[in-house]
């Protein structure tokens, strides 16, 4: 074909935006299949071991005591396999923008301070340590949905506990900067390399895929905390640990006690 010179240019331009759109595709296709197997993977442990448990139940002759413990790792399992059923479920709600929002005044303290409860146990059977530094007086309030901002914390602790060592801290905090909410969640675990922190990221990424896990956490995580107009910031030191940041919005704090107070107006 020839082509008159003014648009040589741009011809050159679209092979290469044709190009990179190309090299994007065969890049996430290789994303979406590694994240196929990741998620067979972990639907198919859960179910190995159901299917195990019931067919050994089902024959008969086990005294109460196996019966219970048989009858327990089917519940856990069966637990294990909802969740991640529901992770899919959300992760694709957020990609084709059908996330529904319930918002409302939310107390990022109180928000902290629940996961906290929530995670003890699991923390306890490592003899990891939590600690929360803020202001008990103040709620940090943000315009947001309590849920959905819950499961945020939640996948950052549950991380930081799975990826710290036995008999360590984490601490975590709450405070108020420039009109934002800071909260922060730090581990002295395993930590990231930088040249995982930067694929972490992206979706799906893992980068041990023997720990279990679709890496769609933080993925759905991220595009929470960007629903409610906030960011988050994961930093990290191989060997060291991960400090994971969140900032939202803050709504003006009412005074302590003052919707008590009689309104005569
Ligand atoms: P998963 O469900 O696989 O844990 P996430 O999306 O929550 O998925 O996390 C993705 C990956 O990021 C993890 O598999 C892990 O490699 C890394 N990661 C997340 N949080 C931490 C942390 N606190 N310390 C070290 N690595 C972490």
């Amino acid at each position: 074909v020839r082509v008159k010179g003014n648009y040589k240019h741009e011809l050159g331009e679209l092979a290469s935006t044709l190009n990179f759109m190309a090299h994007e595709i065969v890049r996430s296709n290789q994303i979406k299949d590694d994240f196929i197997s990741s998620i067979s993977h972990e639907l198919r442990t859960p179910l190995t071991s159901i299917k195990g448990w019931s067919e050994t139940l089902d024959s008969g002759g086990y005294d109460p005591d196996e019966t219970r413990i048989g009858m327990s790792i089917i519940s856990k399992e069966t637990e294990r396999l909802i969740g991640l059923v529901e992770e899919m479920l959300d992760f694709s709600k957020l990609q084709q923008n059908q996330m529904k929002l319930v918002k409302g005044t939310v107390s990022i303290r109180e928000i902290v301070q629940e996961t906290m409860l929530n995670v003890w146990a699991k923390a306890e059977q490592k003899q990891i340590h939590l600690k929360l530094d803020t202001d008990e007086n103040r709620a940090f309030n943000v315009f947001g949905d309590g849920n959905r901002l819950k499961q945020v914390f939640l996948n950052i602790v549950d991380n930081a506990i799975k990826f710290s060592h036995e008999n360590s801290w984490i601490y975590l905090s709450v405070k108020e900067e420039d009109g934002k909410i800071i909260a922060a969640v730090q581990d002295t675990g395993i930590g990231i390399s930088e040249e995982h922190l930067i694929k972490v990221r992206d979706r799906f990424f893992q980068v041990d895929h023997q720990n279990g896990g679709t890496g769609l956490g933080l993925a759905i995580t991220q595009e929470l905390v960007e629903l409610h107009e906030g960011t988050i910031i994961m930093q990290s030191e191989l060997g060291s640990g991960t400090t994971v940041t969140i900032a939202l919005p803050a709504l003006p704090e009412e005074e302590m006690g003052s919707e008590y107070q009689a309104d005569d107006s």
